[in-house]
């Protein structure tokens, strides 16, 4: 065991540059840019202002929302409600069916071809077998999904297990489900606990094996950072989801914001719980080396699977390609026509706004010029890599003329490979990808060459 922990100790002393600490840090928890621009500097709209009368036929990904779960993780940070009656999630449901029709019916949206999908949450298969299949009838009677499509439900372990658990498995592959993406989180049951999961590892294992009964494309999600995690535990987590051979293993950080108010105040108050960055960095490159020696791809940066055949393509469709994106549900974040929007974030505000037939969009901000869809790009898009013809084509423009000096250093850093097809995240640059990502924002520190700041729990 001590074998995989050494190799990390000696690669972070030797080939993780001392300067690197020194020029750019990672911030282990506080930031993670999941899309740009973030939720600030925006204003109120309305359909009118991002739809338009286009027949151009376009590839456009679909997420849906289901905020309902069976209970609370500590480290929560999403819009969910947990234990709600029937009642509640039926009306949520038809809502949802609503929402549905009233975006078949913009004549734009007809043209476009889903070609990947995800029903997310909170728990989707929290939803009852007669609820998911409602609902995915509709969806699949409603919408233009493209035959090769890649269709994704999020599942916790409790959920997929037992008899009701095998149904909504059952419903899910009749209905066309092709991938199913397990929460899983660490396998040690401590900490399963403390996080407050609703499973434990025998049964994140046991959901496991009746998944891979039914589905051949199983992604199942582990946390790096979670409370109490030591280097040990972060190597049997390791091992133990590898020898559940799933074709594609995602290791997530935590993500500690004030949106996850349990754990937060947790960290503020007693952050030697948490691994620190230095431990952080050698559970990256405990997984990297783990991955790397049994040939798994790692591709975008926190997914590693078996092979190019299971890459998450709706992720890839989202950051590397800059695609377009529906969001059906509360809180959902959408990007079509240059236009970053966002559906409200109250269980009210949505129901009012579908009972009077509108689409529950709350505000937006339109990214007009060609730069910034390029800093999008770039800031989404460097954790898989950007192929520098295809920017060019995108935007006029090479990337090394408006984001030259930003390059530059990520190279001189060893973070980035700038070749002459494409610019990738290095070795390094993958344990650092959230401050690669966010040199590229407008008003990033970095970007005037200043140092972040340190907290107390860095290495130094
Ligand atoms: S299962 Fe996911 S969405 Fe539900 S409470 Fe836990 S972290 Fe939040």
């Amino acid at each position: 065991m001590l074998e995989l922990i050494e190799r990390a100790k000696e690669i972070l002393e030797t080939r993780v540059k001392r300067k690197i600490h020194r020029e750019i840090r990672s911030k282990a928890y506080s930031h993670h840019t999941v899309t740009y621009p973030e939720r600030n500097n925006t204003s109120p709209l309305k359909q009118e202002d991002i739809f338009y009368k286009s027949s151009e036929t376009k590839d456009l990904a679909l997420y849906l929302h289901i905020p309902f779960c069976n209970g609370k993780c500590t480290y929560c940070q999403y819009v969910t409600f947990a234990n709600q009656s029937d009642e509640r999630v039926n009306t949520y449901i038809s809502a949802l069916k609503k929402e549905i029709n009233l975006v078949c019916e913009i004549p734009e949206i007809k043209n476009f071809r889903i070609t990947t999908a995800y029903i997310g949450g909170g728990t989707p298969t929290y939803l009852s077998p007669a609820n998911l299949e409602k609902l995915l009838i509709h969806v699949r009677e409603k919408l233009n999904f493209h035959n090769n499509i890649e269709f994704t439900v999020e599942a916790s372990p409790e959920t997929i297990i037992g008899e009701t658990g095998e149904k909504r498995l059952d419903t899910l592959r009749k209905y066309g489900v092709n991938r199913l993406s397990i929460g899983v989180q660490t396998f040690d049951d401590k900490i399963l606990s403390f996080i407050r999961r609703r499973h434990d590892s025998k049964q994140a294992i046991e959901s496991i094996k009746r998944a891979k009964e039914k589905f051949n494309n199983i992604n199942i999600d582990l946390i790096v950072g979670l409370p109490d995690q030591t280097l040990e535990i972060w190597q049997f987590d390791l091992d133990t989801a590898l020898k559940t051979k799933v074709p594609s293993i995602t290791t997530y950080p935590l993500k500690i914001k004030s949106e996850a108010p349990v754990v937060y105040k947790l960290f503020k108050k007693n952050p030697q719980r948490f691994p620190d960055e230095k431990t952080f960095l050698l559970m990256y490159i405990m997984s990297m080396e783990r991955f790397n020696e049994l040939g798994y791809e790692q591709y975008p940066v926190w997914w590693f699977t078996k092979s190019l055949e299971y890459v998450y393509k709706q992720q890839i469709h989202k950051w590397e390609n800059n695609g377009e994106l529906i969001a059906l549900g509360i809180a959902g974040y959408s990007y079509i026509n240059k236009w970053q929007y966002y559906n409200v974030k109250t269980l009210k505000e949505y129901l009012e706004s579908l009972n009077q037939n509108r689409l529950p969009i709350s505000e937006g901000v339109k990214l007009s010029k060609p730069e910034e869809q390029a800093r999008r790009n770039l800031v989404l898009g460097i954790r898989c890599k950007i192929d520098k013809n295809k920017f060019k084509e995108r935007y006029g423009f090479k990337p090394e003329e408006k984001f030259g000096k930003i390059l530059s250093r990520l190279e001189s850093l060893d973070l980035i490979i700038n070749s002459e097809k494409e610019i990738k995240l290095g070795y390094t640059g993958n344990l650092f990808a959230e401050e690669v990502s966010r040199s590229f924002l407008l008003k990033h520190p970095s970007n005037k060459n200043t140092n972040l700041k340190k907290n107390n729990h860095g290495y130094a």
